[in-house]
């Protein structure tokens, strides 16, 4: 698959005069790409598209270069202590996106040119939880990697924490282009988790994005470059032949590691779940959807900002859970699975 190229690319008023800003300038001169201005990302409107179908398709082709203005960062459990933002929104097309919650109504993708604001508040953050180091996620609002190609900033990111002695970093993705980053100096600072799923959830839920089997030749490329190394199974679906899917799922990634299946690697289970303000968004621009989001054969769960999200049922879920853990602690003896959700 190639790298995602932009269709149109807006610049709010002062993201040109950046380092990061004129490197986007450049790709977009290298690739012909049409160059716009905007006040904000936020009058970024008539995008091309006569129905919600197809202006989402124009916003996947958009990308809005600007300043990250809020420097509060969120606290981002169970993964991390704090989450900041490189960039929202991701030019994957995930049907089961949890961003469809936050930014259904925002589609097009935003990069942010002011690290060194970021990198200040991420300083403040380790400092107040001296003596101990704290863990920034910095993909809980898109998938950084699928535009790195465009950006830079996750290779700036990972070499800055580099360079903490109390910062540790946490990055996730479903893309495999991480050739650019094997070089940099991380000092193990940053752990580099892949996303992966069955292949029903792959094959039909999951587009413009990765093939597993790139994701596993990355996550080994990553590995032998000495990156702390870590997966992420999400969202984890009850679907026939969910047993033998997610025992091929592991195999397959014991085989793909050759040199890392016995390390310290660490694995991230996360159920599907759904809210209704999403299930009405995923619905409207995946109308042939395969999806299952029936309330009525799911449990509700209070989510953050009074979300109620709707998981499954308790006795279903357990079982998924001992089921996969198993297969995981079989194949993987020194893995840590860090949480289930
Ligand atoms: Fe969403 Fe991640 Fe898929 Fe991008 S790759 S669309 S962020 S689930």
């Amino acid at each position: 698959m190639k790298l995602w190229t932009p269709d149109r690319v807006y610049f709010e008023p002062t993201a040109k005069n950046t380092a990061v800003g004129q490197r986007v300038l450049d790709y977009c001169k290298s690739k012909s790409i049409p160059i716009l201005q905007t006040t904000s990302h936020n009058q970024v409107r008539d995008l091309p598209g006569k129905d919600e179908k197809e202006k989402y398709a124009s916003a996947k082709k958009t990308l809005v270069v600007g300043t990250k203005r809020s420097m509060k960062f969120d606290v981002c459990k169970p993964s991390a202590h704090y989450q900041f933002s490189l960039m929202t929104n991701c030019p994957g097309s995930c049907e089961y996106c949890y961003l469809f919650s936050t930014q259904g109504k925002k589609p097009y993708v935003r990069v942010y040119v002011n690290l060194d604001d970021i990198f200040d508040t991420v300083e403040k953050h380790i400092e107040k939880r001296l003596p101990h180091a704290t863990m920034f996620e910095a993909a809980s609002t898109g998938d950084p990697l699928a535009v790195e190609h465009i950006t830079g900033t996750l290779k700036d990111t990972i070499q800055h924490f580099g360079t903490l002695d109390k910062g540790r970093l946490r990055v996730v993705t479903k893309y495999a282009n991480v050739d650019a980053l094997l070089n940099v100096k991380h000092n193990g600072h940053t752990r580099f988790r892949f996303s992966i799923n069955s292949e029903y959830v792959t094959k039909n839920f999951e587009h413009n994005v990765h093939s597993l089997d790139a994701r596993f030749k990355a996550a080994n490329k990553v590995g032998e470059a000495g990156f702390p190394l870590g997966f992420i199974i999400a969202p984890i679906m009850i679907h026939e032949n969910w047993r033998e899917e997610y025992k091929e799922l592991l195999e397959k990634l014991y085989e793909a590691l050759p040199s890392k299946r016995n390390s310290t690697i660490t694995f991230e289970l996360i159920q599907h779940r759904f809210t209704m303000n999403a299930k009405n968004v995923i619905e409207e621009r995946f109308p042939n959807t395969k999806l299952e989001m029936n309330p009525e054969e799911r449990t509700k769960k209070w989510g953050k900002y009074g979300r109620t999200k709707y998981v499954y049922p308790k006795e279903d879920i357990n079982e998924v859970k001992g089921y996969i853990e198993g297969l995981i602690k079989k194949l993987f003896s020194r893995s840590h699975i860090q949480y289930f959700t």
